[in-house]
């Protein structure tokens, strides 16, 4: 463990969801048999409104340094590839 420099840290947060609404957070079809995962939530039974990204550098981003869909899935915008950024994904939402 060498702590000589702490690497810049980029924190993402969901800070809304909501329920599903094609399968009402269940995340499949309610198929008693082999239920089929929810096209729309991909079987999360949540879907992600708002998400927040806490760099460890600047504080928070503003919305336009990043991109995400209802999945929880994020996309930065703009960020250096060269720079070691360890990006901290929620588990689950
Ligand atoms: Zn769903």
């Amino acid at each position: 463990m060498s702590d000589a420099s702490p690497k810049r840290t980029l924190t993402i947060r969901y800070t809304a969801t909501k329920t599903c609404p094609n399968c009402d957070g269940r995340g499949d079809d309610g198929a008693d048999w082999r239920p089929v995962a929810c096209k729309r939530c991909k079987g999360r039974g949540n879907l992600v409104m708002d998400i927040e990204i806490e760099d460890s550098v600047d504080g928070l981003l503003p919305s336009s340094d990043y991109d995400f869909n209802t999945l929880g899935e994020v996309y930065l915008l703009d960020f250096d590839e060269d720079e070691p950024i360890e990006v901290i994904r929620p588990e689950s939402f």
